[in-house]
């Protein structure tokens, strides 16, 4: 029987992070060892017996993930997938953004296949490290007959891209799928599964976005910025920003996406001036619930960080 093809693509990240001193998981380096290296250290990758190919795409912190990277990422997954003999491709990735990669790949890519980003919250150089079971557990969803769609693998639970959101700065199991529950868990190198993978429509309504040509996200991204209510919010922010060319705004509002009443009016001015405004909710669970006669449009149950991406993947799309 012919093996089943996974590329692991390599982007950085503490999962690729060195420090002085094993016992140290706070005073490391990310994005220090390079994609071959980690997978040649992990030699139970073999007994999976899928053939394994690597590319180092970027070699960064996620903290500094940005457009010129998610397009070269973008690209090189689409490579990838279109080859008949490969299976799946799994992502190595800093964990601070990797919730915005999965859903950027997600809404781009759309992909038939499964494209699995894996993480670590212990550098490479930890007494234990959790990033070698991370990735064999990665590769264990890529390559699962029937998997498809973009998702994360952390700490043994499988999240969806529409709905990983990094909810904690240190523990090993970071990741939560909120109230929409994880994809699955990997177990001892088997899927259980609890949800359909992730496949489009990502989105529908005023945010469809998977149709978006591809060729698109060559050009300059349009200007989205994030802002958020809070007691004595105001609207000088907003009002600074549409003065200095802001295309569109995600606001993270309160609750269901309540808006302190000077905000609120900064922000229908703007809307008014051709700003496009999204409401999401700083809430980590549940989404903002369209009522009639709301004035901004919702983020359809999106973070605000994802909400951004949408918004300007939205704002790029010339239907
Ligand atoms: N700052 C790191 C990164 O996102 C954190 C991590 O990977 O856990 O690249």
């Amino acid at each position: 029987m012919k093996s089943k093809k996974i590329v692991i693509l390599g982007t950085g990240g503490t999962i690729a992070g060195t420090a002085a001193d094993a016992g140290d998981s706070l005073g490391y380096t990310a994005a220090q060892v390079g994609i071959e290296q980690l997978v040649a250290a992990l030699p139970a990758l073999a007994a999976t017996g899928c053939e394994l190919l690597s590319e180092q795409v970027a070699q960064i912190d996620s903290k500094d993930m940005d457009v010129a990277i998610w397009h070269a990422l973008a690209r090189r997954v689409a490579h990838w997938l279109a080859q008949d003999e490969v299976q799946g491709v799994v992502i190595t990735h800093g964990t601070d953004t990797l919730e915005e990669t999965a859903f950027f790949l997600q809404a781009v890519l759309d992909p038939a296949k499964p494209v699995v980003l894996t993480c670590a919250m212990r550098p490479a150089t930890a007494l234990a490290p959790d990033g070698p079971q991370n990735v064999l557990d990665a590769v264990a969803v890529a390559s699962q007959a029937g998997a498809r769609g973009v998702a994360a693998v952390c700490a043994g639970v499988i999240h969806g891209a529409m709905d990983v959101q990094k909810v904690h700065t240190y523990r090993l199991d970071a990741f939560s799928s909120g109230d929409a529950g994880p994809l699955g868990y990997v177990e001892a190198g088997r899927l259980r599964l609890l949800r359909n993978w992730p496949s489009a429509p990502v989105l529908n309504g005023v945010l469809a976005i998977k149709n978006i040509a591809f060729d698109a996200i060559h050009r300059p991204w349009p200007r989205v910025e994030i802002v958020m209510n809070h007691a004595g919010a105001d609207g000088r922010a907003v009002r600074a920003l549409a003065a200095d060319g802001v295309q569109g705004l995600v606001v993270a509002g309160t609750g269901n996406g309540t808006l302190h009443h000077a905000l609120e009016a900064a922000l229908l001015q703007a809307q008014t001036q051709g700003v496009r405004v999204v409401r999401a909710t700083r809430c980590l669970e549940g989404r903002v619930l369209p009522h009639a006669g709301d004035v901004f449009a919702d983020s359809q149950g999106l973070s605000p960080v994802k909400a951004r991406v949408a918004l300007m993947l939205a704002l790029m799309d010339p239907a």
